[in-house]
Order: C-alpha cells, then sequence, then structure tokens
C-alpha cells in the first residue's frame, strides 16, 4: 500500500537542461548522461527537421537514428510514430520542433517507456519541458499527461530564428501564470483542493523572472531568447511537480482554451492567455496594470482585436469559459460571469 502509494507520487524532472548559443552539439553528452542507448527516432516535421533535425543527427554520429517527420498531435499520428520507434527498435526520442512534434514525443515516451529529449525550434508556451500534452481532436485539444523530457536543449540561435511572435506567446503564456496561481489559493482555500508549495513556487518564480525581463525582451535580439528561455523552462517543469497543469493554468487558460473551441486559429494560445489574464486579474483584484504593463513591453497582444476577435465573441469565450473544466474552480465560479460584468471589465481593463 505504502509503495503503491510512493510510485503514484512519483515525479520525473528533466536531468539536463542546456539553454545558449550552438548548444546543440551538447546533444550526444546528453544521450551519453541519460544512458539512451544507441538507437534513436527524431520526431520532428518538414521546416524544423531542416532548422535543426538534421544537424542532431549529424551530431550523433555512431548512433542508429531514424527520422520520422509527422503533423499535429493526432492520435493517428502518435499512433504511427509509436509504430514507427517500435519497428525501428528505438531505445530512445528526440523530439525537434515547436509544440506539436514534442506533444507527440511526450505521449509515445510513456506509451513505449523510452526516455525523450526535448529540443524545441520555438518557444511559444511553456509546454516545450513539461509532461502535459495537448492532443488535438475535431473538438478541439485536450491536455493530458505524458512523460517528462529527459534532457531539454534549448538552442538560442534557432529559436531566436523563428518568428518573434511565436516568443512573445511564451512569454505571455508564463505572465498568465500569476492569474492561474490566484485561482489555485482560491480553488485551495474554498475547495480544499490539493495544492503544492514547491509547484506554486516553481510557477511564481517563472513569472516574476518573466516580468523582471519584460523589460529587455525585444525583437532581433537573440539576448531576448535567452532571458525568456529560462522562465518558459521553470514554468513547464511546475507543471511536471504538481503533475498537472493547474500551477499554469486557471481561468485564463479556461477562456484561451474555449475561444480555440469557439473561434479556432484566430490567435496564438500563449496570446490568448495573455490578454486573457489581464481580464482574471482584473476579477482577482490583482495587479493587472503591471502585467499589461508586462505585455505590451514584449510586444504581446494586450487587445481583443489583436487576437482577430471582436468584442461580442470575446465576451461570448469568457461567459461560457467555467463550462470547459467543471472540476477545475476559478474566479469564474460554477457559474460563469454576466456578459454585462464582462464587457464593463474589457472597458475598465482597456482590452476593448
Ligand atoms: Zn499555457
Amino acid at each position: 500500500m505504502h509503495k503503491d502509494f510512493l510510485k503514484a507520487k512519483m515525479v520525473e524532472f528533466p536531468r539536463n537542461i542546456i539553454a545558449g548559443h550552438d548548444v546543440l552539439e551538447e546533444v550526444k553528452n546528453i544521450c551519453i548522461n541519460i544512458h539512451s542507448g544507441s538507437t534513436g527516432t527524431i520526431i520532428t516535421g518538414e521546416t524544423t527537421d531542416k532548422a535543426a533535425g538534421k544537424a542532431v543527427q549529424e551530431y550523433l554520429d555512431g548512433y542508429d537514428i531514424d527520422t520520422c517527420i509527422t503533423g499535429n498531435a493526432t492520435v493517428e499520428n502518435i499512433e504511427k510514430a509509436e509504430e514507427r520507434i517500435k519497428e525501428f527498435g528505438s531505445t530512445f526520442i528526440l523530439a525537434v520542433g515547436g509544440g506539436s512534434k514534442i506533444d507527440i514525443a511526450k505521449i509515445a515516451s510513456m506509451h513505449l517507456n523510452l526516455p525523450f529529449i526535448s529540443i524545441p525550434t520555438s518557444a511559444a508556451h511553456d509546454g516545450i519541458a513539461s509532461n502535459r500534452a495537448s492532443i488535438k481532436s475535431d473538438n478541439g485539444s485536450k491536455s493530458i499527461e505524458g512523460a517528462s523530457p529527459m534532457g531539454v536543449i534549448a538552442d538560442t540561435s534557432i529559436i531566436f530564428k523563428a518568428p518573434y511572435r511565436f516568443l512573445a506567446s511564451g512569454c505571455a503564456d508564463v505572465l498568465s501564470n500569476f492569474s492561474a496561481l490566484r485561482d489555485w489559493k482560491l480553488a485551495s482555500n474554498l475547495r480544499d483542493e490539493s495544492f503544492s508549495r514547491s509547484a506554486y513556487s516553481f510557477s511564481l518564480f517563472a513569472a516574476e523572472s518573466m516580468m523582471d525581463a519584460a523589460d529587455f525582451i525585444r525583437p532581433n535580439l537573440e539576448e531576448s531568447v535567452w532571458l525568456a528561455i529560462k522562465p518558459i523552462i521553470v514554468s513547464g517543469i511546475s507543471m511536471s511537480v504538481a503533475r498537472s497543469s493547474r500551477p499554469t493554468s486557471g481561468s485564463e487558460h479556461m477562456i484561451s482554451h474555449t475561444i480555440d473551441l469557439m473561434y479556432p486559429g484566430r490567435a496564438m494560445h500563449g496570446e490568448q492567455c495573455g490578454v486573457a489574464s489581464i481580464v482574471t486579474s482584473y476579477l482577482q483584484k490583482g495587479d493587472w496594470e503591471e502585467l499589461k504593463h508586462a505585455l505590451l513591453n514584449i510586444g504581446a497582444p494586450t487587445q481583443v482585436s489583436e487576437l482577430g476577435l471582436t468584442e461580442d465573441e470575446f465576451i461570448e469565450a469568457v461567459a461560457n469559459a467555467h463550462k470547459i473544466r467543471s472540476d477545475r474552480y476559478t474566479i469564474l465560479g460554477d457559474n460563469g460571469v454576466p456578459r454585462d460584468v464582462i464587457e464593463d471589465v474589457c472597458i475598465r481593463t482597456g482590452v476593448f
């Protein structure tokens, strides 16, 4: 009984995290450190293979490497990747890409019980180092538990080549932790929801570091990637610590997920979370002005119109957001926020 309990509580963290300029060549050392074996599968896309996948393969001379070019993180693509990994006899997985390739690797790694290394080519959200995978289906996307990466290689020279909008979105995703953490405390106080002080501290540290760095994160500057990447990775680790997305996902993420469901493809995840967190921070009586200022400095959206949404569409998304996860109590309450209140808050915070 006691052993089962401890096993259920087992948490795995990335053991090797390397971030910096031209650090891709460290891949071989990381493979040796995690005792990966010498047969691996690279999960990547067409563009990301050119950006980094081919170089990773070259650095792994003496290894047997198969490259699996795939697409979105759908159940079908995950199953295909798993079959290919099994057929090749791989003992480890390398995920080279943005969100979806890393998500596929998280699930395949868990199902096949193989270690994986996360090699992000962009940093548009905090999932690059977490154990949470966003799986796409016809009904939007679902966040499920996968494996944590055993290693993370964040090469700033590669991430810098991705559009700046991606990085700004990743920064906004981490800044939205302030809102998620207030919701978590609220749910812990009012609903006795389980709470982890260590996960809370990791997530808060990430958000505060991002707030401190906000003045210096700019387009066309590789140092910006360097400043942003650590909070983005730490934010992801907070989810591995909690074994849930709770430390980084509250009412603002519920609004973003509702936008994805009602008005798909309008803006990026982090962009939506950033704007939504201005509104939820106001409702929570948090410092929404400081948050908005940081988003503006970074160049992330602070207006609903920048998300490609009309005012009415945004109001509808916020009004329906409480329904998306009834098990997760937030400032939106059990019944949601009335539309006239949402409109008033949007006007007061200037997101309209
Ligand atoms: Zn997020």
